[in-house]
């Protein structure tokens, strides 16, 4: 088994810069925290993260769904990650920025504390990897209900129930697990990805109502998929319907776009058009090779000499 990869770097504002938010934290101790993962890539113009304010309002709206206080706006979380980005000196990396609190004050009312902003950078390639099938299972763990918990909401305590939903899944031989909506039972999403089916050259993914995070690599997604001319549609989608595709792929900002090549017992045909012309664009996008998407690369200056 491969080690994980370790960050690279660590930026916290904060009294004590660098790694160290005590045990005591509500951060630590629940959970209570908001965080977002972003990708900067190479292009031919030096180091841009992609669609950075995209994440960072998500960051902001997952603190306002949970509550919590803080005292940034987009500004200056977007002139942060920046930063932090060019701290790392590497052409590609994947930088998360988080809202944690550093208090260690025994309360879960987060109306009463203050959230401050921490950055962990880690190295990833400068340009999209080729991508290697992931093999599923449908989990028995359905996604958190709407009822318990704003699914709106990147917040850390909640990937406990994709950690547990993708440990059963590996450990039962597959990559990863599909998770289905609580209520419903439709496909979801997967542990940290969303997910397409591609059935008579329609494109589909499952619709925000069935409690799935909205991707931003599912919007980039949609959005090249209509220029490519290919249909889409985003609606309920079910376990027979998600079997019964040509193609399946999932999407994520640190997973990219990733061809599924088996659901339990069921193998997918091995050629994928639609998801190679999709992959494609998304490769030219994201390195700023089409320039169409300009607005969606925020550079990164290069790093200041230390
Ligand atoms: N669903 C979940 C549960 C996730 O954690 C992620 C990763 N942020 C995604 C979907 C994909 O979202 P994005 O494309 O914005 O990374």
């Amino acid at each position: 088994m491969t080690k994980p990869p370790e960050s690279v770097r660590t930026f916290w504002d904060g009294p004590d810069h660098g790694r160290h938010i005590p045990f005591g934290s509500t951060s630590v101790q629940h959970g209570a925290a908001v965080f977002e993962g972003i990708r900067c890539y190479a292009t031919a113009s030096g180091p841009a993260l992609f669609r950075a304010d995209d994440h960072l309002v998500r960051l902001l709206n997952s603190a306002r769904l949970l509550g919590l206080g803080h005292d940034y706006e987009l500004a200056r979380l977007r002139a942060a990650v920046v930063d932090a980005a060019a701290a790392t000196g590497l052409p590609g990396c994947y930088v998360r920025p988080g809202l944690f609190c550093p208090d260690p004050l025994l309360t879960i009312d987060l109306g009463r504390l203050r959230f401050r902003l921490g950055i962990e950078m880690w190295p990833m390639s400068p340009t999209p990897v080729p991508p290697r099938p992931v093999r599923l299972t449908v989990s028995p763990w359905r996604r958190p209900s709407p009822l318990s918990f704003p699914p709106r909401a990147k917040a850390v305590g909640t990937y406990v129930t994709s950690a547990v939903a993708k440990t059963a899944a590996v450990a039962a031989g597959f990559d990863d697990a599909v998770q289905l909506d609580p209520d419903s039972g439709r496909v979801a999403e997967a542990t940290t990805t969303n997910i397409f089916l591609v059935r008579a050259g329609v494109l589909v993914t499952p619709w925000l109502t069935d409690n799935l995070l909205a991707g931003i690599t599912r919007d980039s997604v949609l959005v090249l998929a209509r220029e490519l001319g290919i249909p889409v549609r985003e609606g309920p989608v079910d376990l027979a319907e998600l079997r019964a595709a040509d193609e399946v792929f999932l999407t994520g900002t640190a997973g990219e776009l990733a061809p599924v090549s088996v659901l339990d017992e069921h193998a997918y045909p091995a050629a994928r058009p639609v998801f190679d012309a999709i992959a494609a664009a998304f490769h030219a996008t994201v390195t700023g090779a089409r320039p169409d998407h300009a607005d969606w690369l925020t550079p990164v200056p290069a790093a200041p000499a230390s």
